[in-house]
């Protein structure tokens, strides 16, 4: 078998290194080639609290090493050029004052929405040329669509003497319009965990990020330790390369299942059926529910919120260690009660815990995109091989792998 395809992350100065040269091709010749600085965000990988964040919910994600670069330059008018180098050949233009849902389409959407929500929130931004360069691997569930807009974010906050990245709280808001960005401008109708992680996780930590609606910035995030170096643990993260069909509207999908049964209940949010609660929330809505469907999605989350503050509570007291059966049981709980996994995420998890992993899982939305694998340090390589031997012995194409010790926030 050919050797692991380890996804790095960049050293400190690459990715500033190729931006700056990438600005100085795209909109170098027209005055002096340089941007007015350089950003970056990262990726991140969520522990555990899966389709939780918008249930008002528990998340648990860590950042990443791997990080898109954004250098920009202010505009005196209100055009946004863009270049990416995850799109080459390829300028993407429009007017400020044109972008609004439906309007625009492509990635610049990502981009441009950033700016757009700024300015919907009151914020006075300008336009800009940026480019865009990544490490964070692409559409693999590690929230490269977070990285694009995070840096941007933090990059408009700095031209524009915003000064909302100087605090968690502007942190907070920050993420709130890239979280509107991608809904509303992009069109992906995903939660606020993947834009809180990229802003507000912190170098050693994991955020434990209570989606709850109406919390302040300090009730809504909880940096806990966690040092996987010190317990003699590291966390490897499988990029499945899966593609799969039939995926588009799935997500969607399991969120309006969830805003039907918080209705039928009369909650606003799953988040209020207490774990205690559950068997009895299961009952009211059988009545409504012939297939079970809607009571398999409201038992995976419910669950998952309270799986999700165990594992937390784990890692503060010390115990990392056993968090591995809280993987599992996310597992099943999303591949039986969500039915959002993958064959492809199946096998990692299968492989993984078969070569001593202490728990495995899928992570992020699913239906593909990556697992995760905690390890024993000593055991990587082994579950690494195992991981690859199962892909080569199922005919899969062969898996990316990365290591993610807990990461810093979008700078
Ligand atoms: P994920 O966030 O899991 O990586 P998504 O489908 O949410 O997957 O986001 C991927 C999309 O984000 C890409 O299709 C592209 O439109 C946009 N994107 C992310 N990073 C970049 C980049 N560096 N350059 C251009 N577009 C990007
Ligand atoms: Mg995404």
């Amino acid at each position: 078998m050919t050797s692991p395809d380890w996804l790095e992350s960049w050293p400190a100065d690459e990715g500033a290194r190729r931006v700056r040269a990438l600005f100085a091709d795209a909109f170098g010749a027209s005055d002096d080639g340089a941007p007015d600085g350089v950003w970056s965000a990262p990726g991140r990988v969520n522990l555990i609290g899966e389709h939780t964040d918008y249930n008002g919910g528990l998340a648990l994600p860590i950042a990443l090493p791997h990080r898109t670069y954004v250098a920009l330059r202010r505009r005196d008018d209100d055009v946004v050029r863009l270049a990416s180098a995850q799109a080459p050949g390829e300028t993407w233009t429009a007017r400020l004052s044109e972008v609004a849902p439906g309007a625009v389409s492509g990635w610049g959407a990502y981009v441009a929405g950033v700016a757009w929500a700024l300015r919907r929130a009151g914020h006075q931004v300008p336009g800009f040329d940026a480019v865009v360069d990544s490490c964070v691997p692409f559409g693999a569930g590690l929230s490269s669509s977070a990285a694009l807009e995070c840096a941007v974010a933090v990059a408009l906050d700095d031209v524009a003497g915003l000064g909302l990245a100087d605090d968690d709280a502007g942190r907070a808001e920050l993420a709130a319009a890239c979280v509107r960005a991608e809904n509303e401008i992009a069109g992906a109708p995903t939660g606020g965990m993947d834009q809180a992680a990229s802003l507000r996780c912190t170098e050693g930590h994991a955020l434990l990020l209570d989606c709850r609606p109406g919390l302040s910035p300090l009730e809504s995030a909880t940096r806990v330790p966690f040092d996987l170096e010190a317990a003699g643990l590291a966390l490897l993260v499988v990029d499945t390369r899966a593609e799969h069909a039939l995926v588009d509207g799935q997500y969607a999908a399991r969120r309006a299942a969830c805003e039907k049964a918080a209705a039928l209940l009369g909650l606003d949010s799953l988040r209020d059926v207490p774990a205690e609660g559950l068997p009895e929330a299961l009952d009211a809505l059988a009545e409504h529910d012939p297939d079970g469907v809607l009571r398999r999605r409201v038992q995976h989350v419910v669950t998952e919120i309270a799986r999700t503050a165990e594992f937390a509570e784990l890692v503060r007291a010390g115990k990392v260690d056993e968090v591995g059966p809280l993987m599992l049981a996310s597992h099943t709980s999303l591949r039986v009660d969500y039915e959002v996994s993958a064959r492809e995420l199946d096998l990692v998890v299968e492989a993984a815990t078969s070569a001593g992993a202490l728990g495995a899982r899928m992570t992020g939305g699913g239906f593909g995109g990556s697992a995760i694998a905690l390890v024993r340090a000593g055991d990587v390589d082994a579950v690494v091989a195992a991981v690859q031997q199962a892909f080569d012995d199922a005919g899969l194409r062969a898996p990316g792998f990365l290591l993610a010790p807990p990461s810093a926030p979008a700078a």
